[in-house]
């Protein structure tokens, strides 16, 4: 591994900007709260995990190898309220939400993960966790018969929210048994839930506390020490997630493992919408679905959710969406322009300009991942280049190795060369892969059958020498 430059980033317990070192010398284990599959994610959260694509992408620029777990929250009061109101399966209920997360990824050009791992595959770790807690007396059983997590038992339980526990507490109740409360609430967790036939239908676990299900935080910790281990390099989220969920993965953890939970707290501020954080609860949002249905383009917003700093509030308007639309025209021009260019006798007017800006570009983005900055630097590159060409003073060569440096820093952006397969959805493509392999088998019927639904999205076929590819309608 090839380190070239370290990262700054700001930890939200301690901060400050700190340099991001992976404790084993080797790979940077990143953990990232994902989506709770009841329903279809909207951009607020995409800023959030553009945001950790964005570290994802930076560091791997850097010459660092990551491995990043998302987890997939498919048990938790919305998921059960969302199965028993359809009255099927909880599998049957979020599994459509998670498959649209998929396409939602692909269509902004977000890298994946190493690990999607779903809550309901590790119930058996987060029992054995809330065992040893119950052991150590850290946590005990309440009168409704649910197990709670102690937070006097956790001497640093607050520090990473920095609260004041002395004040808040006064006033607050001595349990609380939702997922999401407030820091006005802040008391006693809840880590199992005992079973309430009403609330639950028929959904439960057995445990050794009786029939019930995890609390949402106990979720998180489960998933991230078993797949990543303690002193994990960084554990990353929308800032609503540092109180009460992060407080309480820590302090889970922590009690359990009695060694340091992660070094590196990194936490994205919210999309608004007219001074208020969008969210399903407040009804103020719109899903990646809409705004593509309104003819954007998941570049174009995966570009408006990237490029103001992850730590100040990003405003949601559609003018802010247009201009990033004209922005992501004004680069492509500019590489469709640069590709034009035939001079053949060599300068070096573009080398300096790529040098100079490229500097800018990196120390930018090691600055806490200021990308805003970073992106100015391609903006001035592209400005100065343009005068260049206008006054015929760039040659091909120097054309051909500006693309080459775009091509380079579109691994950090993900937004000028985009496979155009990537906006098509995940079911027409796997319908087309089927169809070659009907067609390779001769099975005639069944690759017809496969055109006539790839048509009904609204793809045509065209077939080429090594295969088939798609076109819209
Ligand atoms: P949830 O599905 O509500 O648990 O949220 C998933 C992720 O999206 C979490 O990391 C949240 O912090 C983040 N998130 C939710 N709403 C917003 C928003 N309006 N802006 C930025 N991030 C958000
Ligand atoms: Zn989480």
């Amino acid at each position: 591994m090839d380190i070239i430059a370290q990262l700054n980033l700001y930890n939200t317990q301690t901060r400050k900007k700190e340099k991001i070192v992976p404790k084993d010398g080797k790979t940077i284990r990143i953990y990232t709260c994902g989506p709770t599959i009841y329903d279809f994610a909207h951009i607020g959260n995409y800023r959030t995990y553009i945001f950790e694509d964005l570290l994802r992408r930076v560091l791997k620029y850097f010459g660092f190898s990551i491995t990043q777990v998302m987890n997939i929250t498919d048990i938790d009061d919305k998921t059960i309220k969302g199965a028993i109101k359809k009255n099927i399966s909880l599998h049957e209920f979020t599994e459509p939400f998670r498959q649209a997360f998929f396409e939602d990824l692909i269509k902004l050009n977000i890298e994946k993960a190493e690990f999607y791992p779903k809550a309901t595959q590790y119930i058996e770790y987060m029992i054995d966790i809330i065992v040893k807690l119950v052991d150590k007396k850290i946590a005990y059983k309440g009168a409704d018969g649910s197990i709670y997590f102690s937070i006097d038992k956790f001497k640093d339980y607050g520090k990473l929210s920095h609260l004041d526990l002395k004040s808040l507490k006064e006033g607050a109740s001595k349990r609380v048994s939702s997922d999401e409360y407030e820091k006005e609430n802040i008391s006693d967790f809840v880590l199992w839930k005992a079973y309430d036939q009403k609330r639950d239908g028929d959904i439960f676990w057995n445990s050794p506390f009786g029939k019930g299900r995890p609390g949402w935080h106990i979720e998180c910790s489960a998933m991230a020490l078993k797949l990543l281990g303690s002193n994990i390099d960084i554990h990353c989220g929308g800032v609503d997630n540092i109180f009460p969920h992060h407080e309480n993965e820590k302090a889970q953890a922590e009690s359990f493992t009695n060694e340091r939970f992660v070094l590196h707290w990194a936490h994205s501020e919210h999309l608004i919408v007219d001074g208020k954080k969008m969210s399903k609860s407040l009804g103020n949002f719109y899903t990646l679905r809409d705004l593509i249905s309104m003819d954007y383009s998941g570049r174009d917003i995966r570009y408006m959710l990237l490029n103001s700093h992850y730590r100040t509030q990003l405003n949601f308007t559609f003018e802010g969406l247009k201009a990033a639309k004209t922005s992501i025209q004004r680069i492509l021009d500019f590489v469709l322009r640069l590709k034009s260019v035939k001079e053949e006798k060599d300068g070096d007017l573009a080398y300096a300009i790529v040098k100079k800006e490229k500097t800018r570009f990196i120390q930018a983005l090691l600055d806490d991942l200021n990308i805003s900055l970073a992106l100015s630097a391609i903006f001035d590159l592209i400005r100065e280049i343009n005068h260049l060409i206008d006054d015929k003073k760039i040659s091909k060569k120097e054309a051909l190795k500006t693309i080459k440096f775009l091509k380079e820093i579109d691994k950090v952006l993900g937004f000028i060369f985009i496979d155009k397969k990537e906006d098509i959805p995940k079911i027409v493509q796997d319908a087309l892969e089927k169809r070659i392999d009907a067609r390779k088998n001769k099975n005639f019927a069944l690759a017809d059958e496969l055109r006539d639904f790839i048509f009904d999205q609204g793809y045509v076929i065209e077939d080429i020498p090594d295969g088939a590819r798609l076109k819209k309608k």
